[in-house]
């Protein structure tokens, strides 16, 4: 048995100002045939799983790239189609093979491409025919269009969000697709429209209960795997939406039915999956009012829509800038987006004084820069955090202190959002002495942060995230979809 596997993954926000390019790629992850490291990253975990079954089980597995780009704005014409056709001259070269496994993610979008997941799906099954299995992976965050499913075999999502469970969800389609190709059961995709499109963290209820449920459904009774594709809401794009996905074994009439019951559920809990969000001012109180109370442990806040992860620059300075105003101090910052002050605080070196121009930098919603006195603590040539086994670079980097403070930022020149409390301990600062930490993320960072903090604070301030769907100027997007529309699948009667 023979089964190629490569990934091609990023998360596009069309409404960022950052575009994507090979260099993009190159910085964030890239590794070529057989140098996928055996930690798996989010979207390639495939790639190290299917390596280390094939030599325990005796199958040939062959490696093709593997690349991710952190999330951002349009991805270059020429960067999407140089990928793909070096992952298909791959494919080709590896021929003849009995499957194919790809990590995606699903919320690509390119220079001249809808939907550059189906586009390359459907290369692919044009290059190994209607036999061979074709099977992805992909994050929840994506657009299901009818070419993916139409090309593939199998499917599934991270049901987790943070997705905690990328490497679990890895294993499940390699073991689906191993077992389809021992011929023990044979996958029918089926899938259900919820006309909707929200946030759904599985760190809280309503979205707990249902995400265990979907799991307990997986294995038995003929149904081999259940997906929600939450959507991704920054992605204007035809099938922008939430969708759920449901594997059987060849019996495509269940599978439907089962989509159907499901998508009615999930539907009528739209207006209570998104966490509570404050707006700055009342975010901001409400911290104080919990430190007050619970000065053992640093309250975190995050800044929800400046998240580098749902494809934004990172480098917003409102939350930060309101804080200093209203003389709050003793927190630390993680991060803010800024190779030009990064560059600046390595010339001056550590312990240097300057004045610093930080953040504001890559589009005007996010607010105006800040202009400060600092010492720059420390500079670092490749600052890291970790996320779950994997390890995040922050590129260079630098701590800084505004005089008079005891605040820390972190600055860095690597986009990425916060994933772990390591993020100011790797980088020496010491967060449990902090009585505040603001973080950029929107839910992953919940896992890391929610057993070093009293509590967490969502803050939902400006940026240039499209964060209300009712009010967002999509022109790709369907605009008949909950909550521009009441109630479009006509259930709330
Ligand atoms: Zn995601």
């Amino acid at each position: 048995m023979r089964i190629f596997t490569a990934s091609l993954a990023t998360e596009t926000n069309t409404f960022s100002p950052v575009p994507t390019d090979l260099n993009a790629f190159k910085a964030a992850f890239y590794a070529g045939p057989g140098e996928h490291p055996d930690t798996p990253t989010l979207c390639s975990s495939v790639v190290p799983i299917l390596r280390r079954r094939g030599r325990a089980e005796g199958f040939t597995v062959i490696e093709g790239t593997s690349c991710w780009a952190e999330p951002a704005g349009l991805i270059q014409r020429q960067t999407y189609e140089t990928l793909r056709d070096l992952i298909l001259s791959e494919l080709t070269a590896a021929l003849p093979v009995d499957g194919v496994v790809l990590g995606l993610h699903g919320a690509m979008a390119a220079q001249g491409y809808d939907d550059p997941e189906g586009d390359l799906l459907s290369r692919v099954r044009d290059i190994v025919g209607p036999d061979v299995l074709v099977a992805a992976e992909f994050d929840p965050h994506s657009h299901l269009t009818a070419l993916r499913v139409e090309k593939l075999d199998i499917m599934a999502a991270f049901l987790e969000f943070p997705h905690t469970d990328f490497e679990q969800r890895g294993e499940h389609v390699v073991e689906l697709a191993l077992h389809s190709l021992r011929g023990g059961i044979k996958p029918v995709i089926s899938t259900f429209d919820c006309r909707m499109i929200t946030i759904f963290p599985t760190s809280r209820e309503p979205m707990r209960s249902f995400v265990d449920r979907l799991q307990a459904l997986e294995g038995k009774d003929g149904v081999l795997s259940v997906s929600v594709i939450h959507g991704f809401m920054a992605g204007d794009l035809p099938d922008m939406g939430t969708r759920i996905v449901v594997v059987t074994d060849n019996d495509k009439a269940k599978g439907d039915a089962l989509a159907m019951s499901l998508g009615h559920e999930l539907y009528r809990m739209r207006k209570e999956t998104a966490m509570p969000m404050f707006d700055t001012e009342a975010g901001l109180e409400k911290a104080i009012e919990i430190r007050a109370a619970h000065p053992e442990k640093p309250v975190t806040i995050a800044d929800v829509w400046d998240n580098p992860g749902g494809g934004v620059a990172g480098d917003a300075t409102y939350i930060l800038r309101r804080m200093m105003e209203r003389g709050m101090d003793n927190f630390a910052v993680a991060t803010l987006w800024d190779p030009i002050a990064v560059s600046f605080c390595h010339a001056a070196g550590q312990g240097a004084e300057l004045n610093l121009r930080v953040g504001g930098k890559s589009s005007p919603e996010g607010g105006e820069p800040l202009d400060l006195r600092v010492t720059v603590r420390h500079v670092f040539e490749a600052g890291w955090q970790s996320f779950r086994n994997s390890r995040v670079t922050l590129g260079r980097a630098a701590v800084i202190r505004p005089l008079g403070t005891t605040i820390d930022i972190v600055l860095i020149t690597s986009r990425t959002q916060t994933y772990q409390p390591d993020i100011f301990s790797n980088q020496h600062i010491d967060f449990t002495e902090k009585s505040f930490l603001l973080v950029k993320s929107t839910n992953h960072f919940h896992a890391g942060f929610q057993p070093v903090s009293s509590e967490i604070v969502y803050i939902a301030a400006p940026t240039s995230y499209p964060t209300d769907p009712a009010t967002t100027p999509y022109r790709k997007a369907s605009l008949k979809l909950w909550p521009r529309v009441a109630d479009p699948l006509g259930l709330d009667g």
